[in-house]
């Protein structure tokens, strides 16, 4: 493992010596080279110690050695992968609703986001991302250190990254349940809140986040702070398996938001997934289906808001009232 403050004892190649005779005020790693001045030169630097990494552990490692600054590699990263996933995530839903033959798949068919919402929305999220978002992800490497995440290569396995990150989605989605439960059960939650939220009842990508910065802190606890929660009991977490997590919890939430269900969508093979179908109808009815990525929450605690819910509800009411005729 290979990190800032772990390394291990240096073998120096010649080329190593020539460099460093060359330029005797800069400083040496022994497991990644000289610091460089492009990215790119760094990366190099770094391959040429680090035969046995990967690709992309090379790139990783060389982007924590050329900033020199952990607070600030992660806290760019970090802000910049935000960026890029949430609207490069949103978009693709912008154009799907800009086609008039994919409405057959919009759930509620006749309401189409105008252009002009669509606008507004973007930059009260952006507004939302650089005021509220950014200081949160500055002060996040600090606390990930406290906790001891990980960044050092190589990376974990796959396989132990997806057990972390399904645990994570179990979590997440029980805060989110309980949190956004009660900022519906509490009308001052709800009018000082999350009414901004369902300012759209039929909502679509980019609304995702649209929300009061309150309600994207508290649900961001779910986000940021499953991990960490994991990380304090375990000790066992790298920063890129939390990347991927919340890369993976971002789909999540602009997919839940499109406003598009299709046949091929993953909770037809995956029933206790919750998807698009189950969060739309909450911005519709504005009640019932609290969970973020599953049903069974809603489910067990009969919260669930669907045609075959009521139906369910209506079976049940109707064989109480025979057995108590009975009796
Ligand atoms: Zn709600
Ligand atoms: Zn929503």
């Amino acid at each position: 493992m290979v990190c800032c403050c772990d390394r291990a004892p240096p073998k120096f190649p010649n080329t190593y010596l020539t460099s460093l005779n060359r330029n005797s005020t800069t400083a040496f790693d022994p497991l990644v080279g000289l610091p460089q001045d492009t990215y790119w030169a760094q990366f190099d630097e770094v391959s040429k110690y680090n035969v046995s990494l990967n690709y992309f552990e090379k790139l990783w490692l060389a982007w924590y050695t050329y900033m020199q600054n952990d607070v600030l590699a992660t806290g760019i990263l970090s802000f910049a992968m935000h960026e890029i996933v949430y609207f490069g995530r949103s978009l693709p839903w912008i154009v799907i609703d800009c086609l008039p033959w994919m409405r057959k798949y919009k759930i509620q068919h006749s309401k189409i986001p105008t252009a002009k919402e669509q606008w507004s929305c973007a930059l009260l999220v952006l507004l939302s991302h650089f005021t509220v978002e950014l200081p949160q992800i500055w002060l996040f490497h600090p606390m990930a250190q406290y906790f001891g995440l990980s960044t050092a290569v190589p990376f974990p396995s796959p396989l132990t990254m997806a057990f972390q990150i399904a645990v994570f989605f179990v979590m997440e989605d029980a805060w989110h349940y309980w949190t956004h439960r009660a900022m519906h059960a509490s009308s001052f939650l709800y009018k000082n809140v999350h009414k901004i939220h369902h300012q759209y009842s039929a909502p679509f990508g980019l609304a995702a986040e649209y929300a009061s910065p309150i309600e994207v802190m508290i649900l961001g606890i779910g986000t940021v702070g499953s991990p960490i929660v994991w990380c304090a009991f375990t000790g066992e977490l790298h920063i890129l398996t939390m990347y991927i997590w919340i890369v993976l919890r971002l789909f999540q939430a602009i997919d839940a938001h499109s406003g598009y269900e299709f046949p091929w969508s993953l909770h037809h093979f995956l029933p206790i997934w919750a998807g698009a179908d189950h969060h739309d109808t909450h911005h519709e009815k504005f009640v019932g289906n609290y969970a973020s990525s599953f049903r069974w929450w809603d489910y067990c605690l009969d919260t669930e808001s669907s045609a075959e819910a009521n139906e369910r509800r209506r079976a049940f009411k109707a064989l109480k009232a025979s057995s108590k005729k009975a009796q």
